[in-house]
């Protein structure tokens, strides 16, 4: 007995032959999706029907029995009337979570086909690889994949406690979970490790698997963590992106960015309703 696949999207770098449905297209100017003025992913014979051209076009996988594709639009190109284009952080609500995701990967493979047309060591035009979602150099034979960073972001409790900083970039008064990028040849608990103390003076202790999310901005794959206040005492004068950083009660907490979209609120919500049980 075969089992159906476990999950709504199935991606694949093969396109069918020919189209049976309609395909599902996601189309964006930079790193934006074009949408109708009610924000939802236009469909293909309206785009056809305004003549909008792609530079070129990448092959996604099946969403139930649609084809899926993503669409890089010209430089110049300028919203028909009816249509307009916006960053991905801006349709979190108005694309059902599925969509989204969807055009979080599309953005990714969009803009990976744009940046590696040509190889980065000997200039030559590169081609599509055939066997897996690859760009390659016919004279070197490198190989180039969509750029993932991997990225930590991490709840450190201390008692009723939550470790949380803002960083010099954020909205007056906002402050979040900790988080950074995961540097080559380290794991991710090394990563919330080093990166803790890097940006608080704060060692930790118990680091544990939350969950992930992918981040689309640019490229990020987000991997949450809890952390137990193991010593230190915080100081966040040897980060230069941190202003600054506290324990806060659970009872007292500063204001944190609205929503509940990210995984840096999924773990502070999980941190709150824990301490709130118990
Ligand atoms: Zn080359």
């Amino acid at each position: 007995m075969t089992s159906e696949y476990p999950l709504p999207f199935v991606p694949s770098h093969q396109p069918p032959d020919e189209n049976e449905k309609e395909p599902i297209l996601f189309c964006f100017w930079r790193r934006e999706l074009l949408v109708t003025d009610d924000k939802l992913i236009p469909p293909v014979h309206e785009i056809d029907a305004h003549s909008i051209e792609a530079v070129r076009t990448q092959y996604l996988g099946q969403l139930g029995d649609r084809p899926c594709y993503s669409a890089e639009l010209k430089a110049d190109f300028v919203p028909p009337s009816g249509f307009l284009t916006q960053d991905l952080r801006m349709l979190f609500g108005s694309l059902d979570e599925v969509t989204h995701a969807l055009a979080g990967r599309a953005v990714q493979i969009m803009e990976w086909d744009r940046t590696h047309q040509y190889c980065g060591v000997c200039g030559q035009p590169t081609e599509l690889s055939k066997t897996d979602r690859s760009r390659i150099c016919p004279e070197c034979q490198i190989p180039m994949y969509p750029r993932l960073a991997p990225a930590m972001i991490v709840a450190v409790e201390r008692g009723d406690e939550i470790l949380l900083g803002r960083s010099n970039n954020f909205p007056p008064g906002i402050f979040s979970v900790l988080a950074g990028f995961v540097e080559p040849g380290e794991s991710a608990e090394e990563a919330v490790i080093r990166e803790v103390y890097e940006e608080t003076r704060i060692v930790v202790q118990n680091v544990r698997y939350f969950g992930s999310q992918a981040w689309p901005f640019p490229n990020s794959l987000m991997l949450g963590f809890t952390a137990e206040y193991l010593s230190g005492e915080v100081d966040t004068s040897y980060d230069s992106e941190m202003e600054s950083a506290d324990f806060f009660h659970v009872n007292q907490l500063p204001q944190t960015f609205p929503g509940n979209i990210s995984i840096s609120q999924w773990l502070l919500n999980a941190f709150v309703e824990q301490k709130k049980k118990g």
